[in-house]
């Protein structure tokens, strides 16, 4: 399949950018599928000027008015889920699978947005005799989503429908490995009638990214991608005054207990390490053992060995990481790591292809708190859980955990010493889902608060109180 030249979407037209060319390529089979040309800051800034305009009058109609598109916006994701599940694997790679389930949760996060007028009717209450206090949600006016590539569809979906749901105007940025799911949707906000100037598609790389954080209209930024990235995202927008909320990486580790269910343990432990290539944020990298666990291990390697490249575990995304990968591997067996199961032996004759490894560390502390964010699990072994927290605790990052036990008292134990944002009990990949927060902590997120949710209300709002006296013979001073 290939795609006509992918275009920006700037204040309700489709126009070509006037900046570097990219190629876009399926990590499939390494063709190219498409191309687009970035924007230039000059068209960075004159959308973010429209934009300004048109969001004063979709911030002027009742949020029951805003939330009429939105709901047709994710009747149109329904109509059109099977055209956008292809564009979906084809730019990312992952399987058609994966690909629909991208857009099931795209769904699920716009039901979230179509209820947010339910969800923001403030306090009200007499604080003295005749004075009242009340409080409403307001737009913060133009905002802006950078999104990473390994969720095209699914990550911008975090924030653009609560965006403008909540009455903002946006400007997405999606990877420019990934482009084309972005231009997908801006297809279906137009056929939803939104109006033009309230959601926008900026292609390019670092430069456009500079430019939103640079830009003093755009009020508000949140971005998903790498901790180096989120980090220079955080500091620059809010160098500009911003409110910023940067999500970074991940390295995610699950303590597996002796009396670990064998079967469902390590199938949930393959599925989270291997499944889209380990290429989620979510996924486990690090899975230690507390004492005896070899039953869990054991079935995690052969069931790791036996996995078919494009039938169980996608291409990842580029050549650049497979080297990574490869490099990572190297590092570990010179620093003394046993390579049980060697993804570098997997071959295909064309695509982005390696297989899934297994990396043994033993008792060894060598192992690093790189993200590698490839199909690679590590393995580490403690006596206790205790000892296995600490090697949690010792990551930079923060973003999941999870632990595999039958014991009420083994999980007491790894919850209250986990320091992560999102943990789990026998469950690999433990994404909360709406109307729970997504976010971690510590090196996997710059700022505060969580990107979905609940959570996402207090980020594209500002919460303004209103105090009211309306009868004069109410002699109150102001603390009466
Ligand atoms: P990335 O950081 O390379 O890119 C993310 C975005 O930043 C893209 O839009 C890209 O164009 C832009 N960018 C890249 N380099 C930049 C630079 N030097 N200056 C300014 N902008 C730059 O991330 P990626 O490779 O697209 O995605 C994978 C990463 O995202 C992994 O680290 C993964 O853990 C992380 N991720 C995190 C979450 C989360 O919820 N915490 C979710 C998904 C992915």
């Amino acid at each position: 399949m290939k795609y006509n030249e992918i275009k920006n979407y700037l204040n309700g037209e489709f126009v070509s950018g006037k900046g570097k060319k990219y190629d876009i390529h399926a990590p499939i089979n390494g063709e190219i599928i498409g191309e687009f040309k970035a924007a230039t800051k000059v068209q960075l800034d004159e959308v973010v000027a429209k934009a300004k305009v048109a969001q004063e009058s979709w911030a002027g109609l009742t949020a029951k008015s805003r939330s009429k598109v939105i709901y047709k916006y994710r009747e149109l994701l329904m109509k059109y889920k099977e055209e956008l599940s292809v564009v979906n694997c084809a730019e990312s790679g992952k399987s058609m699978e994966e690909a629909y389930a991208g857009v099931d949760k795209a769904i699920e996060l716009t039901e979230f947005a179509c209820s947010i007028p339910q969800l923001i009717s403030g306090k009200t209450q007499d604080v003295s005799r005749g004075v009242n206090c009340k409080e409403e949600r307001r737009p913060l006016g133009v905002v802006a989503s950078i999104t990473p590539f390994n969720f095209p569809i699914m990550v911008p979906h975090w924030t653009v429908p609560n965006a403008i749901a909540l009455g903002n105007a946006i400007i997405l940025k999606p990877s420019e490995l990934t482009p084309i799911s972005a231009m997908k949707m801006a297809e279906l906000w137009e056929e939803a009638g939104l109006p033009e100037g309230i959601f926008n598609v900026v292609n390019g790389g670092k430069e456009v990214v500079e430019g939103i954080c640079d830009n003093r209209d755009i009020v508000a930024v949140s971005f998903v991608g790498s901790t180096p990235v989120a980090e220079i995202v955080h500091k620059r927008g809010s160098a500009s005054s911003k409110r910023v909320l940067a999500l970074g990486g991940a390295k995610n580790h699950i303590i597996v207990m002796p009396d670990a269910n064998k079967d469902a343990g390590s199938r949930d432990i393959i599925s989270s390490a291997f499944g889209m290539s380990g290429q989620r944020c979510m996924a486990v990298s690090v899975m230690i053992g507390v004492g005896n666990i070899d039953e869990v291990y054991e079935e995690v390697i052969t069931k790791a060995k036996n996995m078919v490249p494009g039938v169980d575990f996608p291409p990842v995304i580029s050549e650049a990481a497979i080297k990574k990968i490869e490099d990572y591997l190297d590092y570990a067996q010179e620093n003394g790591a046993k390579i049980v199961v060697d993804g570098r032996k997997v071959k295909t004759d064309k695509g982005y292809f390696i297989g899934p490894s297994i990396i043994d560390w033993g008792n060894s502390k060598n192992m690093s708190s790189e993200e590698i964010f490839g199909p690679v699990l590590e393995i580490r072994n403690t006596n206790t859980i205790a000892e296995a927290a600490a090697i949690q605790n010792e990551s930079p990052y923060g973003n999941a955990a999870a632990i595999f036990t039958q014991n009420g008292r083994f999980v007491d134990e790894a919850i209250r010493e986990f320091q992560a944002g999102m943990l789990g009990v026998n469950i690999g990949v433990p994404v909360p889902r709406e109307p729970f927060s997504f976010g971690g902590i510590k090196d996997s997120k710059f700022g505060y608060g969580d990107i979905t949710g609940v959570s996402s209300i207090d980020f594209w709002t500002n919460l303004i109180k209103i105090t009211t006296k309306w009868n004069p013979e109410h002699k109150v001073d102001w603390m009466s």
